[in-house]
């Protein structure tokens, strides 16, 4: 299997850019991506004009939809559009649905966490949260420019969960799951965010000295760690919720002409996940590590911005091409 999966999430027309007549300019195939790229100045009859160009890239999940007027795009509770679209009579398949990453350890059937089934979820969290249960540390990433849908996809709403609190709760659901007596998991949760090349607990601000950030360390064993970022034990998914929601109100945010409080901070919410088990008859532990990462809008800083933002633009970006530095690697083994 490999060690880096890639998805692309397709996101609808938000009001403003369908008043100001925006267009879709991707088509999505399987497990392809074919971007129109339109010149500013293009068509507006939608013609293909021969300064545009067609781009295709390939996947390992592609999620969009159709509605009911044809316009495709990617919605919370439907993302298999895709498959929809080419076969109409298309159901999701039950088999991988009920698919359950704990069975070999807990023996149980899978619940569903709501009654939608939400493929995002169940492609990339049920991966985590599989991964996390064999004892491998896990990331997850949300990517893309301001306004792309990145805090929706891994926060989510009140009204469209993202993936944080139902991974935090598909966890739950298999700690709680273990017979009574045998409850043997731990569950520690923290939540930082860096900005500007500092790095801030999200859940201990008032303990924080004002504006000191703290400082990435490597352990000789452990690997990389943040020292003194405060850990959190939780014991069910409402505290683990209350942790997400204290540390999101807890984010630097600013307007930008994209979108009025968009997030100019990369969040990393950590869950460390330890499980005792026995080993040739002896206690032992396998910890693993959860990243769900909201990365901060990935555009090029606007020069028309005052020196704050271009700075913020310019550790954003620093960071990203960083970033994909270490995924390209580790994509390669
Ligand atoms: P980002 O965090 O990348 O800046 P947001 O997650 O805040 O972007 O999304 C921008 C807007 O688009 C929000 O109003 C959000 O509700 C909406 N949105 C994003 N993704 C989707 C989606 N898949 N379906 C419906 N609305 C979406
Ligand atoms: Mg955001």
């Amino acid at each position: 299997m490999a060690n880096v999966k890639v998805a692309v999430r397709v996101r609808p027309l938000t009001p403003r850019e369908s008043l100001d007549g925006g267009r879709l300019a991707v088509q999505v195939e399987d497990k392809y991506i074919r971007v129109r790229n339109v010149k500013l100045d293009g068509r507006s009859d939608g013609a293909v004009d021969s300064r545009e160009k067609l781009l295709e890239f390939g996947f390992d999940y592609c999620y969009w939809s159709v509605d009911a007027e044809d316009a495709q795009y990617a919605s919370q509770e439907e993302p298999h559009g895709a498959e929809r679209a080419l076969n109409p009579q298309w159901k999701p398949d039950e088999e991988k649905l009920d698919f359950n990453p704990f069975l070999p350890i807990h023996m149980l059937p899978y619940i569903p966490l709501c009654s939608l089934p939400h493929p995002v979820f169940q492609d990339l969290g049920l991966s985590v949260l599989a991964g996390a249960s064999e004892g491998y540390n896990v990331c997850l990433f949300a990517y893309g420019q301001t306004g792309s849908g990145k805090t929706y996809t891994m926060m989510g709403s009140q009204e469209s969960i993202g993936l944080t609190p139902r991974i935090c709760e598909g966890l739950f659901r298999s700690v709680d799951s273990f017979p009574d007596g045998q409850n043997s998991s731990r569950v520690e949760i923290s939540f930082l965010e860096i900005y500007n090349e500092r790095v801030r607990d999200l859940l201990r601000l008032g303990e924080q000295k004002k504006r000191a950030s703290l400082r990435v360390r490597e352990h000789p064993e452990k690997g990389p760690y943040v020292q003194d970022l405060s850990q959190h034990v939780v014991t069910d998914y409402k505290q683990a919720l209350d942790l997400l929601e204290e540390g999101v109100a807890n984010r630097i945010t600013a307007a930008t002409h994209n979108h009025d409080a968009s997030s100019r901070s990369h969040a990393i919410f950590t869950i460390q996940y330890t499980q005792a088990i026995l080993e040739n008859n002896l206690p032992s532990e396998i910890v693993s590590k959860i990243h769900l990462v909201d990365l901060a809008g990935s555009e090029r800083a606007d020069p028309h911005y005052c020196r704050d933002r271009l700075t913020e633009g310019s550790n954003i970006n620093k960071s990203l091409v960083t970033l994909g530095i270490v995924i390209s690697a580790l994509g390669k083994n």
